[in-house]
């Protein structure tokens, strides 16, 4: 028996983490375990960056996507704005039946009546 460095209670000298006080003991198991937590801690840093100053991506402006779904919509330029690049070039190659150039104007519509943290979150 040892007594545990943490909280004085004795405790089983092979014993990795105490009983008493629930502190690791094994240095390795510690280590492994502050690696852990402090992984996490830098990743909630990283997910707030994203969320409040977004520096690793600008958010889309909800405005600009609207502009382009009423101006050029019909060739689906709004759609490469937001990062549907499929939905783009489907718009472009149907562009001669004016069919997405409706589309776009509904979607616009749609964009202007979408909350604007719904809009970020579905489009960034
Ligand atoms: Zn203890």
């Amino acid at each position: 028996m040892i007594d545990c460095p943490y909280c004085a209670e004795p405790i089983r000298a092979a014993a990795k983490k105490c009983r008493h006080c629930g502190e690791v003991l094994d240095i390795a198991l510690r280590r492994a375990e502050d690696a852990l937590r402090a992984s996490e801690r830098s990743g909630n840093v990283y997910m707030n960056a994203a969320v409040h100053s977004g520096p690793y991506r600008s958010p889309k402006s909800k405005l600009v996507a609207i502009v382009l779904a009423l101006l050029l919509g019909g060739i689906g330029i709004h759609k490469f704005y937001l990062g549907r690049t499929a939905w783009g070039a489907i718009y472009l190659i149907f562009c001669w039946t004016f069919i997405p150039a409706c589309v776009a104007f509904l979607e616009a519509i749609i964009y202007l009546l979408m909350p604007e943290d719904k809009f970020h979150e579905k489009y960034g």
